[in-house]
């Protein structure tokens, strides 16, 4: 069964067929690599730490949500 588009959730509301999985999560944010330009869940408690990317395994700093 196929499950709906996910439309007007995401940060940037586009690109939402990568997002890595289609629900929001409680404590937790979406942030764009901005290596590779995906979309990554992070804790709220890594916002402004440096984390590394699960798909380029570059590191950058977690924007705090705008
Ligand atoms: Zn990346």
């Amino acid at each position: 069964m196929a499950k709906p588009p996910f439309a007007g959730e995401t940060p940037s509301g586009e690109t939402h067929k990568d997002l890595p999985e289609g629900e929001q999560r409680p404590g937790n944010v979406l942030v764009q690599c901005p290596h590779c330009s995906r979309f990554l869940w992070v804790s709220q408690n890594q916002i402004g730490k440096k984390i590394r990317c699960r798909y380029c395994y570059e590191w950058f700093t977690v924007p705090p949500p705008s």
